[in-house]
């Protein structure tokens, strides 16, 4: 399981943080996103949990509490890889003015991982609007102890896509948030090894061939292929074991992908004549595939 957790980081009753001239409020950009960027999160596998799920006729939350909900969704769940993301729009005083662009933060007492998603996101959120507005603003990566990405015991980052006290952001906040969602989860496809796969058929990037050619050519030396979710854990644990080895999902397996098969769990039955490994259950199966592997 790789999780996602995001943060909608205001509700509707919070005062003010709306754009000069009435016609958008933050809460209202930030929940419509994290909508958006849930749906493709779940398109690309991942698992979503959202810290406040519905931000409609609602107090603000307090900071602490969407970190605690946060961290003991993941502890829950056995602290899997996962990624925290509040999603936030900016503002520079309350009138429109020159100040915009895109920023991403994080706490001083960041990971290398929440610097690197960080890094990851910004920069796609940044070119996404760049090629919409060739004026857009790189405002970069910034660190700031935000109580919401300090207290967060998993990588997190809070994101300000662009300030909604900018006539030309508050356009793009308006208008172009399926681009804003798609570069979004671009970044954090990158952030969690995953491929990211466009919504928008007209601009397809060049998907990673997990598909060679040929079986007489295989990529891998070692492929383990694992069907529930519980098995890619063991999956992952024997893969430590093989050298140049891959794992992956049953329906993302294609012959040819390794040299050695190792099914284990449910996917067996659907790739009979490769190795495969069943047990009574999952224990059982690493059991198996572990005294397989050994004695080779
Ligand atoms: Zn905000």
């Amino acid at each position: 399981m790789k999780l996602l957790i995001l943060d909608s980081g205001h509700a509707e009753y919070v005062s003010g943080k709306e754009a000069p001239d009435k016609s958008m409020r933050e809460w209202e950009f930030n929940t419509d996103m994290q909508y958006r960027i849930k749906a493709l999160a779940e398109k690309h596998g991942l698992s979503v949990y959202l810290t406040n799920p519905n931000p409609t006729k609602q107090d603000e939350m307090g900071l602490s509490k969407r970190a605690d909900l946060a961290n003991s969704y993941w502890q829950s769940k056995n602290k899997p890889t996962a990624l925290f993301f509040s999603i936030h729009s900016n503002a520079y005083k309350n009138t429109f003015n020159e100040a915009r662009g895109t920023e991403t933060y994080v706490a001083s007492n960041a990971s290398q991982n929440s610097k690197n998603a960080a890094k990851y996101i910004q920069d796609s959120i940044y070119n996404t609007i760049k090629s919409i507005d060739p004026n857009a603003k790189d405002r970069g990566v910034k660190v700031s102890d935000f109580t919401v990405i300090y207290k967060a015991q998993i990588p997190a980052i809070l994101e300000e896509y662009g300030f909604y006290t900018n006539k030309d952001d508050l356009k793009i906040l308006k208008e172009y948030r399926k681009e804003l969602a798609e570069a979004t989860i671009k970044g954090i496809c990158q952030y969690f090894s995953i491929q990211y796969i466009p919504s928008d058929s007209e601009k397809p990037e060049p998907p990673i061939d997990l598909n060679p050619p040929s079986v007489e050519e295989e990529l891998y030396e070692n492929c383990i292929v694992y069907s529930s979710d519980a098995d890619e854990n063991i999956a992952q644990i024997l893969s430590w074991d093989l050298k140049d080895c891959i794992v992956v999902s049953l329906d993302i397996y294609k012959k040819g992908l390794g040299k050695n098969i190792y099914v284990i769990g449910n996917a067996c039955q659907s790739l009979k004549g490769d190795y495969s490994f069943y047990g009574k259950d999952r224990w059982e199966t690493l059991d198996m595939v572990i005294k397989y592997i050994k004695g080779n």
